[in-house]
């Protein structure tokens, strides 16, 4: 099963692709993921032209980026299917998408501004390098727009220190309201045209608020694929 997640910053796409792919058998692909690892391993000029387009924000020429999308795709561990994470972003890469391999289904995440700002500017994040330890204090409960918001928080057992590792937890600086309005704003331009796009095509899009935690998310959208019959369990 091959699967598009389409998700702004702060909606926990990453986090959900990861739990979903080895519940399907699938893997996650993270275009991201793979030009990070460009960047850290890659010391010729291709891997500082991507360090450098990664520094300033933009987006990978998509010819670059399309080789490395067919490449990774067409590796054994991707033939029972994947989880698109970070691409298609452009109109560009979604054709050449179609022309390459099928789209069983499309997920999009959805979450108003004021959620994603309140619960991104609560992020706490371990201060040790070496650890992954990730909190958040916001506690949300209330409903917009018809929809219940019910995100409680993810407490560290002490205030700002890490349960796992004993360090000091802080906010990273790009967590503020002014950042994130401007990385939510870059999100709008860049992928509204694609999703436009998808939404006239035939392939199956399901759109899934971020109301819950992610485990229940994860829930509703295996449900969503067993509705469209690309499963037969729903967990
Ligand atoms: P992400 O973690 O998905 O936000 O990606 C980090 C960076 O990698 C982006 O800011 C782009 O510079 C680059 N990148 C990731 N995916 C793509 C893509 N589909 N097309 C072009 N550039 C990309």
């Amino acid at each position: 099963m091959n699967l598009i997640i389409f998700g702004p910053p702060g909606s926990g796409k990453g986090t959900y692709s990861q739990r979903i792919a080895p519940k399907l058998g699938i893997v996650k692909i993270s275009t991201g993921d793979i030009y990070r690892e460009i960047v850290k391993n890659d010391k010729t000029s291709f891997g500082k032209m991507i360090a450098d387009i990664l520094s300033r924000g933009e987006l990978v020429p998509d010819d670059i980026t399309n080789k490395i999308l067919e490449e990774r795709i067409s590796q054994p561990d991707a033939k029972k299917g994947f989880i698109l994470d970070g691409y298609p972003r452009t109109l560009n890469q979604a054709k050449f998408l179609e022309g390459t391999t099928k789209i069983d289904a499309i997920i999009n995440i959805i979450a108003p501004e004021e959620i994603l700002i309140e619960k991104i500017s609560a992020r706490r994040v371990c201060s040790n390098p070496k650890c992954d330890g990730n909190y958040n204090i916001a506690d949300i409960n209330r409903t917009i727009d018809g929809v219940e918001y019910l995100l409680p928080p993810l407490l560290p057992k002490k205030d700002m220190i890490c349960d796992k590792c004993g360090s000091k937890l802080y906010q990273r600086n790009d967590d503020t309201p002014e950042v994130i309005k401007e990385r939510l704003k870059i999100y709008e331009k860049q992928t509204s045209p694609v999703i436009e796009y998808y939404k006239k095509t035939n392939i199956p899009f399901v759109n899934v608020h971020m109301n819950r935690p992610p485990n229940e998310i994860v829930e509703k959208i295996l449900e969503e694929l067993k509705k469209l019959n690309l499963i037969k369990h729903a967990s």
